[in-house]
């Protein structure tokens, strides 16, 4: 790939600076938007990254300069905690924490930019991800160009920005003695419900209101907010946050597509080999993202379901895909109920971590069981994937709507997980009418997306814009 080739020390043209969110669904687009750079405009990148996150040196591009912040803070503090792990809490204290150690080491990074990229213009710009205002502040106060990095869909920031009006007219939080308002379509923000706006349980409802107050304060003090998505497939969304927050949008996905990607963990790739024997489209594949956990019950009914289905299916449990009732129980794929390697034989694969964008785009894979995370979401799309979609918390539910109301490529798997709808569901969309028709309507997006990145392209044209204006700066 073109990225694969650093600019010539003659031909740089400034330093970038980036400071990802440290979770893989995060750091991958922010360093797949480094990879766009670097090859078109000659910029060099200097990644930040939370000092217990570093990048496996292994699989990062060596001429990047890696720079980890709050060596001392216990990682620990950093980390989502409780079962459904509480993500803005995260958030929150990743920015509290951070903050003044960032400090140092922006000032530190600018000096050293200054001497070492000479001619190239030194430091222009730092990317920030939108959920870390906290940095953003230090690099105003510095007097450093920030741009916001969001990795979520247009459609989510839509929400975020409708927040606080919901919040005002008394809906939010949803008011708990009347259960039916959660099925309320809202209309201002079709095709979402009030249940949609619930972004997590575990969050106290003004932690999770300073963590958007920040993230849309942040978008509006920006110079330009990066979206990792496409003009054809979220224009009017796209549109309106244009008009909301007043800065420049560049909607410059799919990144995985124009750069290449980096992978935290050891992937699997003896599933590809195994998919290569599968018949075309033929194939189930089944994977909840890096955060999503499920408890013991649920493993065992997705486990019989996919079983029962018939259908060939390749299954990601992660290491800690399974949230054990006793701490000190494994936590893996020997959970997986006695008898079930034996009834999937042959059938079957499980493995720990898959090469997600391959998998996807294999032609043995037909159909995508997701937790509807927004990167998952865009891949599947992207390779003409349909979805069965299982949301939990954060954006997941906003994803899902779209896939099932707006582009029509999927539809959700509502109420407990129990084997008998998990087998419908799963024939459903590998072996039914209607599975076929969200492929068809999987495969024209798929082309659209194909094509937003060619010359005249969309999403070319905006990356093309955002160079521009990293360079005016
Ligand atoms: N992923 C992967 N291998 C796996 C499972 C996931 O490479 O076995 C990648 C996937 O391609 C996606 C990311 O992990 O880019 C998950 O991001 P997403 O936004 O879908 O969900 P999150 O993990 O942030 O909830």
């Amino acid at each position: 790939a073109a990225d694969d080739v650093p600019p010539s020390p003659e031909a740089i043209r400034g330093r970038v600076l980036m400071f990802p969110l440290p979770f893989q669904g995060h750091l991958s687009p922010m360093l797949q938007l480094a990879g766009a750079l670097r090859a078109r405009a000659g910029l060099v990148v200097t990644v930040f990254h939370a000092a217990f996150d570093a990048p496996d040196p292994a699989s990062r591009p060596p001429e990047y300069r890696f720079v980890a912040v709050g060596e001392g803070v216990p990682s620990a503090d950093l980390l989502p905690s409780g079962s459904d792990g509480d993500f803005v809490g995260a958030v929150l204290r990743i920015n509290d924490r951070l903050r003044e150690p960032f400090r140092d080491r922006l000032r530190q990074a600018l000096a050293e930019s200054e001497e070492d990229d000479g001619g190239g213009g030194g430091a222009r710009c730092l990317v920030v991800d939108s959920n870390l205002r906290g940095m953003q502040l230090v690099a105003e106060e510095l007097g450093l160009p920030t741009l916001v990095l969001r990795t979520g869909a247009a459609a989510c920031l839509v929400a975020y920005l409708a927040f606080p009006a919901l919040c005002d007219k008394g809906l939010l939080p949803p008011p708990s003695h009347d259960k039916s308002l959660l099925d309320m379509p809202l209309d201002e923000l079709p095709p979402l419900r009030l249940r949609d706006m619930v972004f997590s349980t575990t969050t106290s409802h003004a932690n999770m209101t300073r963590c958007l107050d920040d993230l849309v304060a942040g978008t509006r003090s920006s110079s330009g907010v990066v979206f990792n998505t496409f003009k054809e497939l979220e224009g009017p969304d796209l549109r309106k946050i244009a008009g909301a927050i007043g800065v420049p949008v560049y909607p410059i996905g799919p990144l995985h597509k124009i750069s290449t990607e980096t992978s935290l963990l050891a992937q699997d790739r003896t599933c590809l080999e195994w998919l290569d024997r599968q018949e075309a489209a033929s194939v189930l594949y089944v994977s909840f993202g890096t955060l999503v956990s499920i408890d013991e019950a649920e493993l065992v009914e997705t486990a019989w379901g996919l079983a029962g289905s018939q259908v060939p299916f390749l299954w990601v449990v992660r290491h800690d895909l399974v949230r054990s009732s006793s701490s000190s129980s494994p936590r893996h794929a020997s959970l997986l109920p006695a008898g079930f390697a034996e009834a999937t034989q042959g059938r079957g694969m499980v493995v720990p971590w898959a090469p997600q964008h391959e998998v996807l785009g294999h032609r043995a894979v037909g159909g995508f069981w997701t937790h509807s995370g927004w990167n998952s979401t865009l891949e599947s799309v992207c390779e003409g994937v349909p979805m069965i979609c299982r949301p939990r918390f954060a954006d997941q539910m906003v994803n899902m709507r779209y896939v099932q109301e707006v582009w029509r490529v999927g539809f959700e798997l509502e109420g407990g997980l129990e084997r008998g709808k998990i087998e419908m569901a799963v024939r459903k969309l590998l072996c039914g009418e209607e599975g076929r028709e969200m492929r068809q309507r999987a495969k024209d997006l798929r082309d659209k997306a194909d094509k937003c990145i060619k010359d005249e392209g969309s999403s070319n044209s905006a990356i093309e814009m955002l160079l521009k204006r990293i360079l005016s700066f």
